[in-house]
């Protein structure tokens, strides 16, 4: 393939990935959207494979093979609940790509072979891929560990945290005006190991000291940097293609972040700097709550046939139970009795940006009923039913009421106002911000134990 048809397969793959964007960005155009960036990918993959830059066809091949097994495999196998987890690891994997890029660029680098000007910037783009990369890598197997519950979701607070932050950066910087200025080639192995390092232990730590409640913005914040990084693989292989693309992940993930800062009333850099805004002290698991009632699906039947108007509010706990299906039969049924059925979605309800859309729409809720936050939060005074469905930090009222509480001044679900609330859980236990909610021992509530499908189920064949 020649150099020009390899630019112009190039454009049309950057142009289909901009169009994928767009396609993602509604529910009634997603699907169109993921066809577009797969026919993008595959016309990129083409094009550089059989383009005049790629030698050893053989290897990649076989590398393309593997890869393509594992990745089929992972998908087929991959629970819809361990989706972000997925998302997290693949983030490690851009990071790590784009070290080993930096360093392969460092070790095939002739020195004196360009001109003075275009080997600092070749030097500081290496530089600058492999600290993004490393940031991404380690800031990515954290979140990957917190998503799976290997590690505490609790905010890791070590002492001066903002300033060992402050002092990796400076002291990157630092090494990388060094490493750009010396001639000495053992002193820029030794500067860009030793930031290597410093940003392995920074992205750790970044990730690690942000609480649980915050977890939304840190995965579309990795997923921006994973963006970055492969820009900076870009710069360094010279590849068009990869810069743009890596430029479109970075920023819609800047923006995806942007929006789950909003959604939850943090500013960015707060967050990024960990657990800034509130001392988090306010667990609420110290504090006297009050007695629970329970009720039985039974009982929960008979007052949705009483209701007018109901309002499904989704969590976690649906996406673990798969009370997707379930919830769109009795939603269907509900509505042939007459019965006003909408749902209220939490942006940061479930462990993905969108993870509660995507649930309804496999399940073939109609989208129209399918209401966000700020659309439906004034609406619980008139609604006489709501179904707290597995959802638990994104409804509780201590974000409101409680100052110190962790996830204070986050916007929440007001389902409270309503007349009467069911909370379909199995047992007592805190939502993922280990917060305890004063919801469940409101005089308006009542409790509904156990698994969510099999409560859903119990419901559908009382009605
Ligand atoms: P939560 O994680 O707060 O609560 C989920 C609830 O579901 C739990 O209280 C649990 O209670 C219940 N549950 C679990 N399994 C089942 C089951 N099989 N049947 C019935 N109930 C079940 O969920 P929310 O969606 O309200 O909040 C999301 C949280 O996750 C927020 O803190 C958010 O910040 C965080 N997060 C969100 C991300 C995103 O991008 N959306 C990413 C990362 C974190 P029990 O164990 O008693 O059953």
């Amino acid at each position: 393939m020649s150099g020009g048809l390899v630019t112009a397969a190039y454009i049309v793959a950057a142009i289909l990935f901009i169009f994928s964007l767009a396609g993602l960005s509604k529910h009634e155009t997603s699907k169109q959207g993921n066809i577009f960036g797969v026919v993008g990918m595959a016309i990129a993959l083409i094009a550089t494979i059989f383009g005049p830059d790629s030698s050893n066809m053989g290897w990649i091949i076989v590398a393309m093979v593997i890869g393509g097994a594992i990745g089929i495999y992972l998908a087929k196998k991959v629970e819809m609940t361990e989706m972000p987890e997925l998302v997290a690891v693949l983030h490690s994997f851009v990071g790590l790509a784009a070290v080993l890029v930096g360093f392969n660029s460092f070790i095939e680098h002739q020195p004196g072979s360009m001109e003075h000007v275009m080997e600092n910037i070749h030097l500081t783009e290496v530089f600058l891929g492999i600290f993004i990369g490393a940031v991404t890598f380690t800031g990515s197997i954290v979140a990957f560990g917190k998503l799976r519950g290997t590690i505490s979701s609790k905010p890791l607070m070590l002492p001066s945290r903002h300033k060992l932050n402050l002092a990796a950066l400076v002291v990157s910087f630092l090494l990388m005006v060094w490493f750009v200025n010396t001639g000495s080639t053992s002193v820029q192995v030794m500067c860009v190991l030793l930031m290597t390092i410093i940003a392995l232990a920074f992205g750790w730590h970044l990730v690690a000291s942000i609480g649980g409640a915050d977890m939304p913005v840190v995965v579309s914040m990795l997923n921006s940097y994973s963006g970055w990084a492969a820009a900076a693989a870009g710069f360094m292989l010279s590849n068009d293609l990869l810069i743009v693309t890596g430029a479109l992940v970075g920023s819609s993930g800047a923006i995806l972040s942007y929006i789950m800062c909003k959604a939850m009333n943090r500013s960015f850099f707060s967050v990024i700097a960990g657990g800034f805004g509130t001392d988090g002290s306010s667990t609420g698991e110290d504090q006297e709550m009050g007695e629970y009632r329970e009720t039985t699906a039974e009982e929960v039947a008979e007052q949705l046939k009483g209701s007018s108007s109901v309002i499904i509010t989704p969590g976690y706990g649906m996406a673990v139970a798969q009370a997707q299906y379930p919830v769109a039969e009795i939603t269907a049924k509900l509505r042939a009795m007459g019965v006003k059925v909408r749902f209220g979605i939490h942006p940061v309800a479930g462990r993905l940006p969108g993870h509660m859309n995507v649930l309804l729409a496999e399940a073939k809720v109609p989208y129209d009923i399918v209401l966000e936050m700020d659309e439906i939060n004034d609406d619980f005074a008139d609604t006489d039913t709501v179904l707290v469905i597995g959802a638990n930090d994104t409804v509780n009222p201590a974000a409101m009421e409680d100052p110190r509480s962790p996830i204070a001044g986050m916007p929440v679900l007001e389902v409270w106002k309503a007349q009467n609330v069911i909370v379909f859980k199995r047992s007592m236990n805190t939502g993922y911000a280990g917060v305890q909610n004063p919801l469940f021992f409101k005089d308006n509530t009542q409790m509904l134990f156990g698994d969510a499908k099999a409560s859903v189920e119990a419901i559908l064949r009382a009605l």
